[in-house]
């Protein structure tokens, strides 16, 4: 399958139509956002390290029944996917109180929440990315029916319950994590967008040493030795 016009460029990837009208190609970038595009980078090979590890979750998400745009991956930065259109909600999965929600709130740094909490914010830019309730949601018709926003939480949390053992295994913490949704050409909702460090938080469990893009925002340092050892962790 090969790239046609190129459809929309985001900061971490470009979409291209391909000759199937259902199917859109990701090219995933090696360049590095952070505080809403204020703080940019590139790092060479970050790209298809995010190919090989959304690919991986994709596929261990499909084997247990969640339902996503994941088709194959054509090449080291190139994913095949089926298109969707993107509901524009960035869903929020959050097991250990950190970044903008120990900000906001007060929560001790690393503290254990008593429960899985998800939460949406509105996936706009200029707006930077406000946090929504439901009643947002549907000021803003962001779905067809509240019932909509259920279907959200449900699959969110399926996909934490899935992630969240697989990498304890690993010796890695699910920290947080951003999921994005869309709907398929019949309507259906399919969890889309990607699966990797660039979008999740994951802490060692032995050393707490941050595995993820926090490493960029924070100018730690090693965001690619880490993204590799999550891959190779994926991988064992
Ligand atoms: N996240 C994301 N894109 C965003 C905002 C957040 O992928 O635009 C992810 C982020 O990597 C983390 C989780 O969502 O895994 C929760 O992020 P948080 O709200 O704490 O935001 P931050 O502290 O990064 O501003």
């Amino acid at each position: 399958m090969q790239k046609q016009d190129l459809l929309y460029e985001g900061k971490a990837k470009k979409i291209w139509s391909t000759s199937d009208a259902n199917l859109l190609i990701s090219e995933f970038k090696d360049d590095l956002t952070a505080f809403n595009g204020e703080k940019k980078d590139s790092e060479s090979g970050k790209g298809a390290l995010n190919n090989k590890i959304s690919t991986e979750l994709f596929k261990l998400l499909e084997s247990k029944g969640v339902v996503t745009h994941f088709v194959e991956k054509l090449d080291d930065n190139h994913m095949l996917h089926k298109k969707a259109k993107i509901i524009m909600i960035e869903v929020v999965v959050r097991n250990i109180a950190t970044g903008s929600l120990s900000k906001r709130l007060g929560i001790p740094d690393g503290q254990v929440l008593p429960f899985v909490l998800v939460e949406f914010y509105l996936k706009d830019d200029a707006l930077n990315d406000p946090i929504l309730n439901d009643e947002h949601c549907m000021i803003l018709n962001l779905v067809d029916d509240v019932k909509e926003l259920d279907t959200l939480r449900a699959m969110a949390r399926n996909v934490n319950s899935i992630l969240k053992p697989f990498f304890f295994d690993k010796g890695l913490n699910l920290i947080d994590f951003k999921l994005e949704f869309g709907k398929d050409k019949d309507g259906n909702i399919i969890l889309a967008d990607e699966i990797s460090p660039d979008n999740c938080r994951f802490w060692d469990v032995n050393t707490n040493e941050k595995m993820d893009k926090d490493r960029f925002r924070q100018g730690l340092g090693g965001l690619k030795v880490a993204y590799e050892e999550v891959l190779n962790r994926i991988l064992k």
